[in-house]
């Protein structure tokens, strides 16, 4: 169907590219060098000397499993080390970590609330938060994204027939790149007796001068939330995903989350990959400086050119708007073919007006190369928008 639908548009398929290398502000594809803007390697650690150098002392030590859930034999020095890491971000008591933060989202929401309780959570949550809340049978209702106003007035028409209230956000939208209002959202959820869950994905290493995230952006106590969760896959330059909060919270999950008591622990070389990501973090904090200077410039320069650049705030995800599936998905080839690699977000993963660009922003990338890739969007997009478009092959 994809290979389809790129035959009547004349265009690549632009899913599943092969990155010959590490993937940074370039990445080689099939023999070519291509500016890249598809890697969550915000911060540029992974591929990093010091990062690659824990790995392969972790294989050493460790070798490249640990062969067992934890709970039964799998547990290792690195694993209580990261998590010490974590907890201490957002000065919680303890954290854990999982294999995957796609399962992390699934089981811990999955497990946390049941029947007879309410999630409530914002309308572009991440799949793995939905997919958590299906699973967990409680009641679920997705507010209007970012809107804190009918957030309240769910929760007040909600909240009585519920045992216990969740809200799931997110601390930096991965499609738009914006941000909830944190602080209010504690208020309401404090004035319905509800509990705060925040997915930091794409906020670790992106948001506040520290890149402590959200709570760092917003001056917000990160005592104020619940549970903190957040993925290794991102700026951590590994895989996996976390979970930080009190003692009694990391305690149950420890001991009954399917998805970690049930699962291997996190590889060796991954969980030292995250840790020293972590430190490498803390100690150069000009890369957040640098992230965070690139991408106010790229969306500056972007709407320069006169491109709808969305809800983005300028912190590493910036969408490219471009109204229509067809148009986005020439564009991203146009581009590739201009060596650019973005990828072209379409209908149905977003509504067909919202279709769009994506590009995903560095600390690696350069001013002079920020500034050309803007300018070459706006040519390309320009020059498609008039064009005709044959689908008559699609519909046979
Ligand atoms: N939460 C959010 C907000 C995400 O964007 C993602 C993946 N991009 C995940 C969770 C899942 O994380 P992972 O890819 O590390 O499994």
């Amino acid at each position: 169907m994809v290979q389809r639908a790129g035959d009547a548009l004349g265009i690549a398929n632009p899913y599943f590219r092969v990155h010959e290398g590490i993937a940074g502000a370039r990445s080689t594809i099939e023999g070519q060098i291509y500016d890249n803007f598809v890697s969550y390697n915000y911060l540029g650690l992974n591929g990093s000397p010091r990062v690659s150098d824990a790995a392969k002392n972790a294989i050493d030590r460790y070798g490249t499993s640990v062969s067992a859930s934890r709970i039964v034999s799998g547990e290792r020095p690195i694993h209580l080390a990261l998590e010490e890491k974590l907890a201490a971000i957002y000065r919680t008591e303890d954290a854990l970590t999982l294999v995957s933060g796609h399962a992390t989202n699934v089981t811990v929401i999955g497990h946390l609330v049941g029947r007879g309780d309410l999630i409530v959570h914002d309308a572009l949550s991440h799949n793995s938060i939905v997919q958590g809340a299906l699973l967990s049978g409680a009641q679920r209702i997705a507010f209007p994204h970012n809107d804190m106003d009918e957030l309240d007035r769910l929760l007040g028409q909600a909240r009585s027939g519920a045992d216990r209230a969740l809200i799931v956000v997110e601390g930096h939208y991965s499609m738009d790149g914006d941000i909830p209002d944190l602080a209010r959202l504690i208020t309401i959820a404090r004035r319905h007796r509800a509990h705060i869950m925040v997915d930091e994905a794409h906020s670790l290493g992106v948001l506040g001068t520290k890149g402590h995230g959200i709570f760092e952006h917003s001056d917000v106590d990160p005592g104020e939330i619940d549970v903190w969760m957040g993925t290794l896959s991102k700026t951590l330059s590994g895989c996996g995903g976390y979970i930080a909060g009190s003692r009694q919270l990391i305690e149950y999950l420890r001991y009954s989350a399917p998805g970690f008591v049930y699962s291997v622990g996190l590889p060796p070389p991954i969980a030292a990959a995250a840790l020293a990501s972590l430190e490498m973090m803390a100690a150069e904090p000009e890369r957040i400086a640098r992230l965070q200077a690139n991408s106010a410039r790229f969306l500056k320069t972007a709407r320069a050119h006169g491109l709808d650049t969305g809800l983005s705030i300028g912190s590493a995800i910036v969408p490219v708007m471009t109204g229509s599936s067809i148009v986005a998905a020439r564009a991203a080839d146009a581009l590739f073919a201009r060596g650019i690699n973005v990828q072209p977000i379409i209908y149905p993963a977003v509504p067909e007006q919202g279709a769009r660009l994506r590009f995903f922003i560095s600390s690696l990338h350069e001013q002079e190369q920020l500034d050309r890739v803007a300018r070459s969007v706006a040519e390309t997009i320009a020059e498609l928008r008039d064009m005709p478009v044959d689908l008559t092959d699609l519909a046979n």
